[in-house]
């Protein structure tokens, strides 16, 4: 078996650990003599791997008791549209922080719904940033301030999260459970669990239980928030078997330790980063310092020192690629390259990427 470095985006890299065990108990699960694949969603078996992944989550993210935890379907895509049709009642608007591409998808969903307040815009900002907290006009009366906690194409993250009036609606995709946060400073959090959680097919939601008790009947009713409170999750079938990884990544969170894990994770990027700071402008971040993501290290290459060069990427990539380290293509919308080094990448492979960054720098430059 060899397995190589994975920085692809999302879905991403998972423990080995976890598929370790998902593999042992792929075919009988806890001696019941069936898959969990196999299995029903009302099964004791099954019941107990959906509670657990709730209380691991519960306790990780210290959600208080007036939150519920829910895991559904349809990505975090979805949740840009479920978001306004619960939480924007008819006549009411709410503010948008337009950091990048995916807060930008959030709001084409938004303004089906309602009315939205653009309150910061750094869509264009080169290099990439997060809209100043402190420069934000929140509207007086808006239903909610959503923003997303870490743009995963740019590269670009809040590193702390403004005090609103309004209750704070975050997608949090790519960056859930890297790093300390308040939850009760939210309305709501949402993130598909492909970065960070787990595999596609589940998506998280924390939301504080007042928020949602009165939307709309007229909702659809796998687009409502109650339903699934009501349900526990369970009033549809759920995505079993994905729950199941999520919950053995939360496992694996708690036994590694989970302030020893976020303090990794700020190594790592720092290592990274300090790589591309020192590479005399061969290597150039993306993201303005002060918001460079430590998810998501977003670069460029200049072998004078100045200019991108794309012809130069390709080739740091097709080396890359035939030297084990995957999935550091930028996203297509917007070039360069990207390193992706969730919760799950080993520090090996960053120590392993720089040495690589620096050999290739000496033959290139
Ligand atoms: C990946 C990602 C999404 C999209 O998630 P899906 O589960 O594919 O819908 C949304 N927002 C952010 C910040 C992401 O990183």
């Amino acid at each position: 078996m060899s397995r190589i470095y994975n920085f692809n985006a999302g879905p991403a890299v998972l423990p080995l650990e976890v598929l370790e065990e998902a593999q042992r108990q792929l075919i009988d699960f806890n001696g019941t003599g069936m898959s969990l694949l196999e299995s029903s969603h009302r099964s004791k078996a099954y019941d107990a791997v959906h509670q657990e992944a709730i209380a691991n989550i519960r306790e990780l993210m210290g959600v208080p008791e007036d939150y519920a935890v829910l895991l559904l379907q349809g990505g975090a895509s979805t949740q840009f549209s479920m978001v306004p049709m619960n939480l924007l009642p008819a006549g009411g608007s709410a503010d948008y922080i337009d950091s990048g591409s995916w807060s930008h998808k959030a709001v084409k969903e938004a303004v089906k719904v309602g009315t939205v307040n653009i309150i910061g815009n750094t869509v264009k900002d080169i290099p990439t940033r997060m809209p100043d907290l402190e420069t934000l006009k929140f509207t007086p009366g808006a239903a909610y301030v959503h923003l997303t906690s870490n743009e995963t194409i740019a590269g670009a993250q809040y590193k702390s999260f403004p005090k609103t009036e309004a209750p704070l609606v975050a997608d949090m995709s790519s960056d859930i459970l890297s790093r300390p946060f308040d939850v009760s400073q939210f309305g709501l959090i949402y993130a598909g669990a492909q970065k960070n959680l787990g595999p596609s097919g589940v998506t998280l939601v924390i939301v504080k239980k007042d928020l949602v008790a009165n939307a709309p009947e007229s909702l659809p009713t796998m687009l409502r928030y109650q339903t699934h409170i009501d349900g526990d999750s369970l009033y549809n079938t759920p995505p079993t078997f994905g729950i199941y990884i999520l919950m053995l990544v939360t496992r694996w969170v708690k036994a590694f330790g989970k302030e020893k894990l976020f303090q990794q994770n700020i190594d790592k990027a720092a290592k990274l980063y300090a790589a591309l700071d020192g590479s005399n402008g061969f290597f150039r971040g993306t993201a303005e310092k002060q918001y460079r993501s430590d998810m998501n290290v977003t670069f460029r290459i200049c072998p004078d020192g100045q200019t991108p060069n794309e012809d130069v990427e390709k080739k740091f990539i097709a080396e890359a690629t035939a030297a084990g380290f995957a999935g550091l293509k930028g996203h297509r919308s917007v070039g360069g390259l990207r390193a992706s080094i969730y919760n799950a990448f080993p520090v090996k492979g960053v120590d392993d990427l720089v040495a690589f960054m620096k050999n290739f720098q000496d033959k290139n430059a």
